[in-house]
Parts: C-alpha cells; structure tokens; sequence
C-alpha cells in the first residue's frame, strides 16, 4: 500500500520515520495524474466541469477531514502550512490585554511554534520575555505532569489570553491530555488552541467534544500527506458565527454564493465555518495526494489505528527495557516517553547514554531510518499503517549488538 525506500542490496529499510515525513501511499500518483490531466484537457473550466471540480474541492474533507480528529463536518478545513495556520488562528485567537498578556506553552516546543507564539506577542506590542509563559516538568523528569499543568493555570490563569499546547510533544512523545488542558484553561478564561502536528493520524481526538477553541496540523507526519503538504486547521463551531472576532480574509475564505462576484462584493463576508480562514484558493495538487492518503485512513479508521499502535509500540518499549541495562547494572538506554500507553503515541524517544551518535551511525548502517535530536536522543516511531512487529524485533537486535 505504501512505497517503502529500499537499502543498496535491494532490502526495504525499516522505515522508522514517520513522525517526520510519512511514507508515499502508492494510490497518491493516480489521485495527482487525474488533477495533470483535468489540468491538460479543461484548463481553466476544471473549476467546474473537473472530476472533483477545483472551486470546491476542499469541501471533500469536510467528513472525513473532520472525523479524523473528532470535528464535526464544517469545523476542519485543509489549507495553507501549520505554522501559517497557527498565525492565521492566533490573530483570531490570542487577544492579548494589559493585564492578559500572556501565551502559555509548553517545554520543548517544536521551534517553529515557539517563534510563532514570540512573534505573535511582539506583533501585539508585548515582550516575550514576560508575556511566554512555559510549563515544565519536574526537575529529573522528562513527562509535564498534568496535574502541574493545571495548578500553573489556576495560578496564572488571569494573566493567560491563549494556552497554546502540542497534542503530543515532538522530542518526548508525552501525549497531552487536551480534555483536562480545555476544561482548566477555559475554567480561568483563557482561549485554548493546539498544534497537532505529532498528534493527527497518531493518536485519537476528539476536538469537538473536548471544546478546543482552535487547532492546527501538518499531514506530511502520520497522514502521509507528501513534502510539505497543506495542512490542517480546527476551528470549534461555537466561533463560526463570531462577528467580533478579528480575521484576515480573502476570497476562499467568503460566503462561496458570492465569491466570484470578485470586485462588485467589497464587503468580505466569511462563510460559517472553518472555511472563513482559508484566504487563498487551495494547491489543489496537494490536496489530491491528501485525499487518496486520507481515504486510507477513513478506511482503517483511527480505532483500528490505535489499537495496533499501543501492541506495536508496547512491545518495542519492552524489547528496549530488556536491553536497558549494562552487566553493570547502569542503564543504556533509558526511554523518556511515558510508560503509560495512554499518555504516548507511536512514538518512542531513546536517551542513549554511551556513545549516542555511534548508535545513531551503527542504525543508519543497520538499514534502520530514524532521527536523531541533540545532544543524545534517538526517536523511533513504528506506525501501525506500515511497520510491523519483525521490524521493532529486528530494531532491538540492532540496539542488542551496539552495547
Ligand atoms: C513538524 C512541526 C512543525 C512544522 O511546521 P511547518 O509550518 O509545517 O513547517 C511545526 N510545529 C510542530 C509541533 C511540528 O511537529
């Protein structure tokens, strides 16, 4: 179902990587093929007369889009990238005061989010230096307990405009518990907002009933979307209707009645729904490989899904464990993911004690394709669409010989 890189002796590789970029699903050629030929035979009138016509084909994701992280049909849409949408979102959604001025995130933010969130607060006239706030774990531990979480929002509750939290931490792999992280946040008044980047296609969501105010994703991670494919964007129903809030708009982004008036409507009139904050008309080349990658997922379903995740990463952690130490009795290999599965995704992040980068080489030489996160982490993710449990096997014999 999916291309898998092959090594120099024509093996496939053990292709640990799709927390990063996620593998070609091969129904992805035929889905781009149809938008070249609509693209070659109609030109222009594909807007219309395509076989998925182009002006409303993002509104294929409107069910399946939506299911996968628990929206309902209108509150996701797909467009632009995620930082893009985090901006997009928080001009919407971070309304900072004299009094309220604060972001709050969490420790060991994906960069991207954190220059996103620094420069939100200067656009708004505040100094990052004050107004970032960070929640961090417990010296010597690696997981943010969530019970910390929520006494830091008790107590800096009314100096917090926006909580802006992964879903699932990309250097740990710590799954958040979003619903108690809503209920806290919105408890003191403070807007909710998550990037699900290492979350979407991983883990089960469940936004709408979770009352997340907004939140955005890549799906070039788990949903095997392509390079830097259009990303995804939540937004909860409640705000739909919202004349107050403020936005940026563009055309994809009014009522579609009256979206090819062009300049006789001047008064931008957003559409209700996740939709109003699209602003330019889709790459409609990435959505096509996005819908043949997604129907995959709609037809696993993400409870299948997780299922097979918790048995695949459960027994890989415990391969892990029994390596775990030297004759010794001093740890190799210590995982800093949670143990428990509820609070982790595929994702298993490795703190290698003796010579870090030798295992990472020894790996890579091994056919194994993982990453490597300074100074001394090693992160696997073994997916349940496309690993299997001979490869977590295979990976702990390759750990085994190393120490
Ligand atoms: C992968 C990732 C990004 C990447 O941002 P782009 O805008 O897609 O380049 C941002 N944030 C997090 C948490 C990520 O995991």
């Amino acid at each position: 179902m999916f291309h898998i890189p092959k090594r120099d002796d024509g093996s496939d590789v053990i292709y640990f990587c799709g927390n990063s970029l996620g593998l070609q699903p091969k129904s992805v050629r035929g889905s781009i093929e149809q938008e070249l030929e609509d693209w070659a035979r109609l030109a222009v009138d594909a807007h219309f007369d395509g076989r998925t016509p182009w002006y409303s084909y993002h509104e294929v994701f409107r069910e399946s889009g939506a299911r996968l992280v628990g929206g309902r049909p209108g509150e996701v849409v797909y467009m632009n990238g995620l930082t893009v949408n985090l901006h997009l979102l928080m001009i919407s959604f971070y309304r900072p005061s004299r009094s309220r001025p604060c972001i709050l995130m969490e420790d060991t933010a994906f960069p991207s989010d954190t220059y996103a969130a620094r420069t939100q607060i200067r656009l708004h006239g505040f100094d990052p230096e004050e107004a970032l706030l960070i929640g961090k774990p417990r010296p010597g531990e690696y997981s943010l307990r969530t019970e910390d979480l929520e006494s830091l929002i008790d107590r800096e509750g009314d100096r917090i405009a926006l909580v802006l939290f992964g879903g699932v931490n990309y250097f740990t792999g710590q799954v958040f518990d979003i619903e108690r992280i809503v209920r806290a946040a919105r408890a003191r008044g403070c807007v909710v907002g998550f990037d699900l980047a290492h979350a979407a296609g991983n883990v089960p969501l469940r936004l709408h009933d979770w009352g997340v105010d907004f939140a955005a994703w890549c799906t070039y991670k788990y949903l095997n979307g392509g390079p830097g494919s259009v990303a995804g964007a939540f937004v909860h129903q409640r705000h739909h209707r919202s004349a107050s809030l403020p936005r940026l708009g563009g055309w994809w982004g009014n009522d579609p009645a009256t979206r090819f008036r062009m300049h006789l409507n001047t008064e931008f009139v957003p559409v209700e729904s996740a939709e109003a904050w699209q602003v330019s008309n889709p790459p409609i080349l990435s959505l096509a490989a996005l819908k043949a990658s997604l129907a995959i997922f709609d037809e696993v379903g993400m409870g299948a899904l997780r299922a097979k995740s918790e048995r695949l990463t459960g027994y890989l952690a415990h391969l892990i464990d029994e390596l775990g130490r030297d004759r010794a009795g001093s740890p190799r290999y210590e995982v800093i993911t949670p143990r428990d599965p509820a609070r982790r995704g595929c994702q298993l992040s490795i703190l290698v004690h003796d010579r870090p980068k030798d295992l990472f080489r020894a790996l890579q030489a091994e056919g194994v394709v993982c990453d490597f996160r300074e100074p001394n982490v090693v992160r696997v993710a073994p997916v349940p669409l496309y690993n299997t449990f001979h490869e977590a096997w295979r990976f702990a014999q390759v750990l085994a010989r190393h120490g």
